[in-house]
């Protein structure tokens, strides 16, 4: 074959070298991302299933490189993750999403909930419950406005930390959601010991609840499960008229999706919640 003669190591060793160069490359321009404010929050609208009312919306981070154009959060956020720049980097986006939510109900007022990504690093930070509590005071935002999505992942590590930051996070009045719920293969007691009041149930199985009948029961189950424990529901990438349907049908309680609208810059975000 065309590699005889080159051992594993020649035949990866360049491609290994150019990935790592990348990765260096990207991670020194993430270092200066937050001071050259390339940073951006979108949004995106999360709806009543029974009524189609707004009830809130999911900040969603975007980067906005000169040199590398819109780049999503799975390109970045995992590299500011490893490298501890999620903490300062999610201090930021809780600051602009309080700010926001604050910023919307003096334009319409209405109160909108306003739901953030923490990522497992961020939540870990010994200063996270108390800098999260100077903001929304800061912002004089009721903490119940803000809820905290955290993925399963994070539950799972099972730790007295992970119980005492969630304890005090309930505590402080701010709510709290269980992120990617279904991709997790994990055992479900965490969902009563916890003081969880919602989980979203992972696109992946809602792209699916139409034409699979497995994804289907597996949808009705999670949604009778969380009820049965007094958790709200939340479907996230509802894309069809047909999938809306079946979770209004099936009683889960929100829903979000490109069917109501894709993450869009504030300006974007506003004009459309002026029709809806
Ligand atoms: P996620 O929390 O599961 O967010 C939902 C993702 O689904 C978003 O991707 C959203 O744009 C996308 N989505 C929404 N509706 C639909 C739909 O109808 N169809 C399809 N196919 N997709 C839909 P996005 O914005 O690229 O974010 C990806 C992930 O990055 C998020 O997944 C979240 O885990 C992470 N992330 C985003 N912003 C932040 C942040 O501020 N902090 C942290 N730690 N993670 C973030
Ligand atoms: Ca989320
Ligand atoms: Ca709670
Ligand atoms: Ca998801």
């Amino acid at each position: 074959a065309k590699h005889k003669g080159k051992s594993a190591w020649e035949r990866f060793a360049p491609e290994m070298k150019e990935v790592s160069h990348e990765r260096l490359q990207m991670e020194s321009r993430l270092r200066r991302a937050q001071e050259l404010d390339e940073f951006e929050l979108w949004f995106q609208p999360i709806v009543e299933t029974a009524t189609g009312h707004v009830t809130g919306a999911e900040a969603l981070l975007r980067w906005n490189s000169p040199v590398m154009g819109l780049i999503m959060p799975d390109r970045f956020i995992p590299l500011a993750e490893e490298t501890g720049m999620i903490i300062p980097i999610g201090r930021w986006v809780l600051e602009q999403a309080c700010m926001a939510a604050r910023r919307w109900q003096e334009a319409t007022g209405r109160e909108l909930q306003i739901a953030v990504n923490v990522s497992p690093r961020q939540f870990r930070d010994p200063e996270f419950v108390e800098s999260t509590l100077e903001i929304l005071t800061a912002c004089d935002l009721p903490p119940n406005r803000l809820e905290m999505e955290i993925t399963e992942r994070l539950i799972l590590d099972n730790s007295i930390e992970t119980a005492t930051i969630l304890r005090q996070l309930d505590e402080a009045g701010i709510r709290l959601s269980v992120d990617d719920f279904g991709t997790g293969f994990s055992a479900l007691s965490y969902l009563k010991s916890y003081p969880f009041d919602s989980l979203k149930i992972d696109k992946a199985f809602v792209a699916d609840v139409m034409v699979s009948g497995d994804n289907a029961s597996l949808v009705l189950a999670i949604i009778n499960m969380a009820h049965s424990l007094k958790l709200t529901v939340v479907a996230e990438g509802v894309e069809e008229p047909a999938q809306q349907d079946f979770l209004r049908k099936h009683h889960c309680d929100f829903a979000q999706g490109y069917l109501y609208s894709r993450p869009a810059p504030e300006p974007d975000f506003l004009a459309w919640l002026r029709d809806h």
